[in-house]
């Protein structure tokens, strides 16, 4: 492969087609930091918005660390993997200790939540050094590129970077990766880097890159009780999303009347399906406190309550307890 004629090839093509996203338009490590999380399992489109509103709310590091975990889960919420967002809590406020955003890889891969990829998308978008990020959509384009599914793809990567501009290097990459080395159908017509593409050469691009073996997935049903008083929701905390405030499941005590119907809720590898039923209660169980409906957007609510309030609402229609 002639790395150097294919980069100046990618470094063309992307000047021409790269999307503009609001990431892409600073230098800021946290900002940068920021999008690099959110974007790890989240599509860039719905991450967009959570972007704006999270920078707006905490715009650097030490407005991160200052907040308690439920403000950043609450910020957080409609984005998934929590833990994401606990990890960022925990790091600014090592950045916060230090006094700066850490500008080296070695110190930015020690930070909670970063890993090899992060770091390098940090170090070399927002630092200018010269790491090659390693993502899904690089692993795709090297497999396809080497036609080599088992391909040292790190060293390949590295071998591709663009060192006087890094940065902007390992984004063309995954974006050639996004726009059009896609995982199904990649768009060969169109590609710029065709020429040096083996797998197109061989007419394997679909066999690559090998695929995982799926992790099985577990389903589970669940009931979800809706009980209120005078204004009031029970809620309790929950261990399928901690720090989250969930309506509880079935306790000795409480009386099931009205189905108020199911929905679907996919964490991680498991399939849940939720049943919704109003109930009475005579006393609430430990751990379980009331809250003033009025004030739940104020509170890190779970989106399987958000799902369940949404059908109770669709059943009576009274104002939305909850934003959609
Ligand atoms: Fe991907 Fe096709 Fe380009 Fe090869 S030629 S890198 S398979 S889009």
């Amino acid at each position: 492969m002639d790395a150097a004629a294919l980069r100046k090839q990618l470094a063309r093509w992307y000047t021409r087609n790269a999307r503009e996203l609001p990431w892409r338009l600073t230098r800021d490590p946290y900002a940068i930091w920021i999008s690099e999380i959110m974007l790890q399992q989240t599509r860039v489109a719905a991450v967009i918005p959570h972007y704006h509103r999270f920078l707006a709310r905490f715009p650097d590091a030490a407005a991160l660390a200052r907040a308690s975990e439920a403000e950043v889960l609450t910020a957080w919420s409609g984005l998934g993997y929590y833990s994401r967002a606990r990890n960022l809590r925990k790091a600014a406020q090592t950045i916060a200790s230090q006094g700066e955003f850490p500008s080296d890889y070695g110190t930015i891969r020690q930070l909670p939540g970063v890993g090899d990829y992060t770091a390098a998308a940090v170090a070399s978008i927002a630092f200018g050094l010269p790491h090659a990020v390693v993502d899904g959509n690089v692993r795709r384009v090297i497999a396809r590129l080497t036609n080599d599914g088992k391909a040292d793809v790190q060293a390949i990567a590295g071998r591709l970077l663009d060192r006087r501009d890094p940065g902007r290097s390992n984004q063309a990459l995954m974006e050639l990766g996004a726009l059009v080395c896609l995982p199904r159908e990649p768009l060969c017509g169109v590609c710029p880097v065709a020429r040096h593409c083996e797998a197109r050469r061989h007419g394997s691009q679909a066999d690559l890159p090998l695929k995982r073996p799926r992790a099985e997935v577990k389903r589970i049903s669940v009931v979800l009780l809706v009980i209120r008083k005078r204004g009031k929701i029970l809620l309790t905390q929950t261990d399928r999303v901690k720090g989250f405030w969930d309506l509880p499941e079935p306790f000795p005590g409480a009386r099931a009347s009205g189905g108020l119907g199911t929905f679907r809720h996919t964490i991680m590898n498991t399939q849940y399906v939720f049943e919704v039923k109003e109930a009475m209660i005579d006393r609430a169980p430990r751990g379980a406190k009331w809250w003033d409906e009025s004030r739940l957007r104020e509170i890190p609510l779970s989106t399987t309550a958000k799902k369940a309030l949404r059908l109770l609402a669709n059943a009576a229609s009274p104002p939305a307890l909850i934003s959609p």
